[in-house]
């Protein structure tokens, strides 16, 4: 037996039992008669200690030979510390070590095990294995897990089942490219890795299980940031019989739940729902951060017409009022003027009007506008005495997005995104179609399986841009946790759509004639949903980097840098799968 305990189980309550303990060794503290080690395992951490004069010798030497994790087995018994440490719950015990075995040595680590390490990015990458030995790492996994395992119960109650599907499949076009693996039995041809199990899922739905899911690996070969990954994890679901709002429900249920079981907080209202149109208009982006106020209020009409020309040649005037700024320095402001200017944001400048808390009225454009004209401007932003408002002019688009960003860095920078509260929102109403400038044609805004609302279908073929789908999304605090919509379920229009997206009949019933006949067996109607189950994860845990949450997650280049992937194949392998490389590396 190695174990008769873990090392984060022994309490106060324990004192005077015979425990035998295996671990890691975190940390020896040798203050010369008195030897002390922290033993770690994935419960927590145990203080053993020897001394000299009273322990057995022989066991004073074998501690002497460890080193920062070594495994070891340690036989002892359980007593009352004399100086605790609260903060773990085995803080108040420590074992009087009677005997150390070691089972296996450890070369010197690259960086400390401990929760603060001073290991880099990169290298706790090349040494994951040992990374994940750390607490808030395995926290995070942990949080992962649960989040897995209720997930499941909920969605077993609803009736759902869950059911694999493939992962050598053909391309399921969902906007990004698609992952390819060569055929070796069929030379020339290749397999795409699903984007998402998009189409099975309709056909689940056509085979009659009318309430799937699947927590499942999607793969999108993108350019990579912080909240995304080359391959991650959906919960993925999908439901026959159903209109948008039994989805919405359905699933504002699960979120509700893993906020009650894995924080438990509770959402006693219904999760506010906002048109995608309201979201551009009012914050500048499809997921709003309702977490605080600043909402947009436009001064196109009132602020044209008085001669400054940036106002007069602009499509929109927009701004937003931040409570309690009207301090701001003028170095604070220029910082401002500055950031807008990023290329990232891309806006020319930042107008500002103080509201000063004296009830005075101060603007960068005190020469074109007067206090009467400020004074207007401050009713509409429903301005009070200390508040500062921030404008910016442009093209419409573009200049909605500016503010977003500004919006965000004023409520980050008032402390207003706190990532303990939690602000759900639903997005409805998505365009269907998105014009693409460089192409030419349009793109499905969701998917090309997305259904238009029915009364804008009449619109498909006159008014493409205009017509709204059956889509939405879930955001939480500016984060897009989930999105789904209402499938097309009928062959024509499923045809017609593919049609306005640039297919030609043949192309449509090559890529996607499966799904098409599978229509002329009596397809329900269904809808369906996903949500980034990593993305979820690092939500629920605080942090922004959906790696923290993945156990061996790829870097900004896509590589795995601990299994050296992706790399190169052999000309044995090339050949059997009929390949040949042209790649030729750029000269150095
Ligand atoms: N397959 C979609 C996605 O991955 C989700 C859905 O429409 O259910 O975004």
């Amino acid at each position: 037996m190695f174990r008769t305990h873990t090392c984060g189980e022994l309490n106060l309550q324990s004192a005077g039992q015979e425990v035998t303990l295996s671990g890691w060794v975190q940390r020896i503290r040798d203050k010369g008669g008195l030897i002390w080690i922290d033993l770690r395992d994935r419960y927590g951490i145990t203080q053993l200690m020897m001394e000299e004069g009273t322990s057995n010798p022989a066991v004073i030497a074998k501690a002497k030979e460890l080193g920062r994790e070594f495994v070891i087995q340690a036989k002892g018994l359980v007593i009352e510390r004399i100086s605790k440490n609260l903060k773990i719950p085995t803080g108040e015990i420590e074992i009087k070590v009677v005997e150390i075995k070691i089972l296996n040595k450890s070369i010197l680590p690259p960086f400390t095990i401990e929760d603060n390490t001073d290991g880099g990015e990169e290298l706790r990458m090349k040494y994951r294995y040992l990374d994940l030995r750390r607490t808030p790492v395995r926290r995070n996994l942990e949080l992962r897990h649960r989040m897995a395992i209720e997930t499941r119960n909920y969605l077993d109650k609803q009736n759902f089942i869950e059911i694999e599907t493939p992962v050598l499949i053909k391309s399921t076009p969902e906007g990004a490219r698609d992952f390819v693996v060569p055929s070796r039995m069929n030379p020339g041809e290749f397999y795409a890795l699903p984007q998402s199990p998009q189409t099975f899922k309709q056909l689940l739905m056509v085979a009659g299980y009318d309430r799937y899911y699947q927590i499942v690996k999607c793969f999108r070969d993108e350019d990579l940031r912080a909240d995304r990954q080359p391959e991650f994890t959906q919960i993925d679901c999908e439901m026959a019989f159903v209109e948008q709002n039994d989805i919405l429900e359905t699933f504002e249920g699960l979120t509700k739940y893993l906020f009650s079981t894995i924080k438990g907080m509770n959402f006693p209202e219904p999760f506010p729902r906002m048109t995608y149109a309201d979201a551009m208009k009012f914050y500048g982006s499809d997921k709003p951060d309702i977490r605080f106020g600043m909402k947009f209020v436009e001064l196109t009409e009132i602020a044209k017409g008085k001669n400054f020309k940036v106002f007069d040649d602009a499509e929109i005037v927009v701004g937003i009022c931040v409570p309690a700024c009207a301090d701001y320095t003028r170095k604070q402001l220029d910082e401002l003027t500055e950031f807008v200017k990023k290329p990232q944001i891309g806006s020319k400048g930042l107008v500002y009007v103080k509201f000063n808390f004296d009830g005075t009225i101060k603007s960068s454009v005190d020469k074109f506008f007067d206090e009467a004209d400020l004074k207007n401007w401050a009713s509409k932003f429903d301005a009070k005495p200390g508040d500062l408002m921030l404008i910016l002019s442009g093209n419409e688009t573009p200049t909605l997005k500016a503010l977003n960003e500004v919006r965000l860095e004023m409520g980050k920078r008032l402390g207003l995104r706190n990532p303990d509260t939690f602000a759900p929102l639903w997005v409805v109403d998505f365009p269907l179609l998105e014009w693409d400038e460089e192409t030419k044609r349009f793109y499905a805004m969701h998917h090309p399986f997305t259904s238009p609302k029915p009364e804008d279908i009449g619109q498909l073929e006159t008014n493409p841009g205009l017509v709204r789908a059956n889509a939405y999304d879930l955001v939480i605090n500016g984060v897009e946790i989930g999105g789904g919509s209402i499938r097309i379920f009928n062959k024509e229009l499923q045809k017609r759509m593919f049609t306005i997206l640039g297919f030609t009949d043949e192309l449509a019933q090559a890529q996607f004639g499966f799904l098409m006949n599978a229509f002329e067996f009596g397809a329900p109607p269904h809808g369906g949903i996903a949500f980034g189950f990593d993305r979820f994860c690092a939500l629920f845990g605080g942090s922004d980097s959906i790696r923290d949450y993945i156990a061996f997650p790829k870097n900004n280049s896509g590589r795995d840098v601990m299994i050296d992937s992706p790399a190169t194949i052999s000309d044995e392998q090339l050949k059997e799968l009929n390949l040949k490389i042209t790649f030729e590396p750029p000269k150095k």
